[in-house]
């Protein structure tokens, strides 16, 4: 698996930082949305509901979680846009997770939370469907934002790293369902991924 890494674009130490970092703001801005909505136990009023987009984001919102000390609830949900031995987008398709979402999330304070930013389609897709049950706010997480000058830009409020517009992997990012495991966020050989490819197809 180590001889399949071209180039280690972002180390695990400053992965580490960063996650810190992001996370302090991310619970001082929850904590004072929260704050200002009364919060009722029998309603969704005031209360912090992260919907992590599987399976991509799974090590970042490990680490992110448990550097976010207020009371929230985590419902995932699961996206795919590159299935099988794809490096572009196919567009997101949703796997799982939105019918369990609740009904309803009226007045809660939403982060929705993804691994890349590239397009900004699977998380304007997300959005959509979030809307429609009423939360009092969403906001967006990346740990990644891929330089794409030609696309339209979709902003997503707190971004870990900005990287430029190449195929990674680790920490949580998969080829074909491998490298999740690495610690650090990774290119590949282009032999690795022929290679790969043509083991998928025999
Ligand atoms: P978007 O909908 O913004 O075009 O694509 C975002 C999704 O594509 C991310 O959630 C991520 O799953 C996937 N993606 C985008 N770039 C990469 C990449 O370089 N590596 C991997 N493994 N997935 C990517
Ligand atoms: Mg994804």
């Amino acid at each position: 698996m180590q001889n399949d890494i071209d180039q280690v674009l972002i180390h695990r130490a400053d992965i580490a930082r960063r996650v810190e970092a992001l996370a302090k703001q991310i619970a001082e801005d929850l904590a004072l949305a929260s704050a200002s909505t009364s919060s009722d136990e029998h309603d969704h009023a005031g209360r912090i509901t992260l919907v992590p987009i599987l399976t991509g984001s799974l090590v970042f919102v490990a680490d992110l979680i448990r550097c976010l000390p207020v009371r929230m609830q985590v419902k995932v949900i699961s996206i795919s846009s590159y299935p099988g031995p794809s490096t572009t987008s196919q567009g997101p398709t949703i796997l799982g997770g939105l019918d369990t979402l609740p009904k309803r999330l009226d007045g809660a304070n939403v982060l929705l939370i993804d691994d890349i930013l590239d397009t900004g389609r699977t998380l304007a897709m997300v959005i959509d469907h979030l809307k429609a049950k009423k939360p009092r706010s969403i906001h967006t997480c990346v740990m990644l934002r891929k330089q794409r000058p030609e696309e339209a830009r979709f902003n997503a409020d707190y971004v870990g790293f900005d990287i430029p517009n190449r195929f990674v992997v680790g920490y949580g990012l998969d080829y074909n369902g491998y490298y999740r495991n690495l610690p650090d966020i990774v290119t590949l050989r282009a032999e690795a991924i022929h290679q790969r490819r043509h083991a998928e197809a025999v």
